[in-house]
């Protein structure tokens, strides 16, 4: 295929046409330009290495089946239960016939016989006796049979994906790095990767704001989402190249549009790398008024990154990948350390840990939450934490525990009503008195402060101030919530503005809300890490900005050459606006004009 181009740029030195097999269009979801082969993460199919085994590997492998099979056992039950549950009793009896296929010891000693006389790995062994059953129906043409091909099938790839551990696993088997394809990626896959092995990520489904994007974000790779086909279109092994500033991803490109992406590749690092002159500079206006920056985080161990990027502090931490990679929940020792890491790197700078935010989109692994017709309306975060009290004390006491030497501060997701926060802080005073009793160390004054991030609670903003210690504006819900635009689905994220009239008008109501209360008011939603906001921003008073690490050169830079004053006439006038694209036409113009090296 070929695309067009037209020079303008005197520095463009694009070729007269670009080659390449596909380009796709999605939303460009994180910086950078990755060029390199692909990964494909397959959704439910089953990838087999027919390879054998040493001898002395085989009961291993033996093992192995077996506890595949208890494991799958497992997991039928308790879906069997959660489908006579939701949809019936004669619904749920499809899934004995796979308990069934589980208990045949035909199946289960021909294959473990495989292992031991053949020396086959489990995986490959049980594939080949699958297969041979599903052969023999394919023959027929009985739609009786027929039907349990799909068992068979069902069976064979529940059983193999306990065998091989998940899809990420067998991605972190993989030698050198990839950028990661996908239909989607949840959460606890992204947890799972091997971060030093992928070079971006590339998804038929996603918003800016959906999970992968923030994650991406946060792990400094490319990233584009929301392309629709790309997980049908691509192979593995294609080469790509993936433009994550521009949204685009070329596949089987030829030599010359490579070299062009190479160049702009190193362009883009070379404007990174002068951003970071930023670094050690203080986050004040040209005229003088100090404005907070500090990092969000999704992992302990991006607290270093967050401060060579020249954040101050952490207006975000997200505890939820220790609840989404592992079957445990995680200690309140093992919470304490992770905390600690951070604050050890960060401290004496603050530091604000959520507590945990599970369900919408995060599915956690260390328990269950029932299926759900609207999981982002349903049971999520805060609800879950004020209904699972074990959960959220221990977090609490491991926070508790985290503030005795360091500036932390406590963050509480969701929140839609009072009652809930008062019920919250019920609960972190019992844990703390639960704390002292044991003679644990830790802040008694530790700050309070809640995410407005649900329209009620921008709406109730002035009450929820007057029994919170700051406020810290989530976008990434709110602007979903507010629109009623799922901030995942990329049909509609064209819809999903944070430039929107309605929600800089929430915006600044929840800021002169708290202000009135006497508190501070921070944004720690994506919004607060997009440069054509920031002005607007400023101009409405916003006391911190909370960004993902590799935006705070740039937001500082920003910051630095504003003068507040010129910066709240630019808020008032964009408030003025009926749409969203009237906002980013006018913040374009601005911005293209004040700063020529940021990409808008
Ligand atoms: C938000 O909603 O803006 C936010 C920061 O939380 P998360 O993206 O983790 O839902
Ligand atoms: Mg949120």
């Amino acid at each position: 295929m070929k695309t067009n181009s037209t020079k303008t740029d005197p520095l463009d030195t694009r070729p007269e046409k670009l080659y390449c097999a596909y380009r796709l269009k999605g939303v460009a979801a994180s910086r950078g330009i990755a060029i390199s082969k692909a990964f494909v993460l397959q959704g439910d199919s089953v990838k087999i290495d027919p390879v054998l085994v040493p001898c002395d590997d085989v009961e291993t492998e033996v093992a192995k089946f077996r506890h595949a099979v208890d494991r799958a056992k497992g997991e039928l039950r308790s879906l069997q239960s959660k489908v006579a549950h939701r949809i019936g009793q004669e619904s749920a009896k499809i899934f004995d016939v796979h308990q069934l296929l589980l208990e045949d010891n035909a199946i289960i000693d021909e294959t473990i016989g495989d292992i031991r006389k053949d020396k086959k790995s489990a995986d490959y062994a049980f594939y080949d006796i699958m297969q041979k059953y599903q052969n023999t129906l394919d023959e027929t043409s009985v739609e009786f049979f027929q039907s349990r091909i799909s068992d068979i099938r069902d069976v064979k790839r529940r059983v193999i994906k306990h065998i091989q551990g998940d899809r990420t696993d067998y991605l972190n088997k993989l030698e050198g790095s990839a950028v990661i394809i996908a239909s989607d990626l949840t959460p606890s896959d992204t947890v799972k990767l091997d971060r030093h092995k992928v070079t971006g990520f590339a998804t038929d489904l996603g918003g800016r704001t959906s999970h992968v994007a923030i994650m991406a974000r946060s792990m400094q790779v490319p990233a584009v989402v929301g392309l629709r086909r790309i997980s049908k279109l691509i192979k593995e092994g294609d080469r790509i190249i993936l433009d994550g500033n521009e949204g685009v991803i070329l596949i089987e490109p030829d030599e010359a549009t490579i070299r062009y992406y190479r160049e702009l590749q190193e362009r883009y690092y070379d404007t990174e790398r002068k951003l970071s002159a930023f670094r050690d500079l203080p986050s004040i206006t040209l005229d003088g008024k100090p404005i907070e920056l500090s990092a969000n985080l999704e992992f302990s161990d991006e607290a270093a990154a967050a401060k060579t990027h020249g954040a101050k502090g952490v207006g975000l931490f997200r505890t939820e990948y220790m609840y989404l990679a592992n079957d445990e929940l995680p200690t309140e020792d093992e919470q304490a350390a992770e905390y600690q890491k951070i604050t050890k790197e960060i401290s004496p700078d603050p530091v604000i840990i959520r507590t945990l935010d599970v369900g919408g989109d995060k599915e956690p692994k260390s328990f269950s939450i029932a299926p759900e017709e609207n999981p982002f309306l349903g049971w999520r975060a805060i609800r879950i934490c004020l209904e699972r009290q074990d959960i959220f004390e221990t977090q609490l006491k491991a926070i508790l525990r985290a503030s005795a030497n360091s500036d932390v501060k406590i963050l509480l997701p969701m929140i839609s009503c009072l009652d809930e926060l008062h019920d919250c802080m019920k609960i972190i005073d019992k844990t703390k008195a639960a704390l002292s009793k044991a003679k644990v160390a830790f802040n008694e004054q530790i700050e309070v402060g809640v995410m407005i991030e649900v329209p009620a609670a921008a709406v109730l903003a002035d009450k929820i101030a007057e029994y919170a210690d700051f406020l810290s504006i989530g976008t990434n819900d709110l602007v979903q919530y507010l629109l009623a635009v799922d901030r995942g689905n990329e049909r509609i994220a064209y819809l999903y503005r944070h430039l929107h009239p309605a929600v800089l008008r929430t915006i600044k109501g929840i800021i002169s809300a708290g202000h009135k209360a006497g508190v501070w008011v921070g944004m720690c939603g994506e919004m607060a890490s997009d440069p054509l906001s920031t002005l607007i921003l400023i101009g409405m008073d916003l006391d911190e900005f909370s960004v993902t690490p590799m935006s705070v050169p740039e937001i500082k830079k920003i910051i630095r050459s504003t003068d507040y004053r010129e910066a709240a006439r630019i808020a008032t006038k964009a408030q003025e606006f009926e749409t969203a694209s009237e906002v980013e036409r006018f913040m374009v113009k601005i911005m293209r004009q004040k700063f020529k090296d940021i990409i808008f």
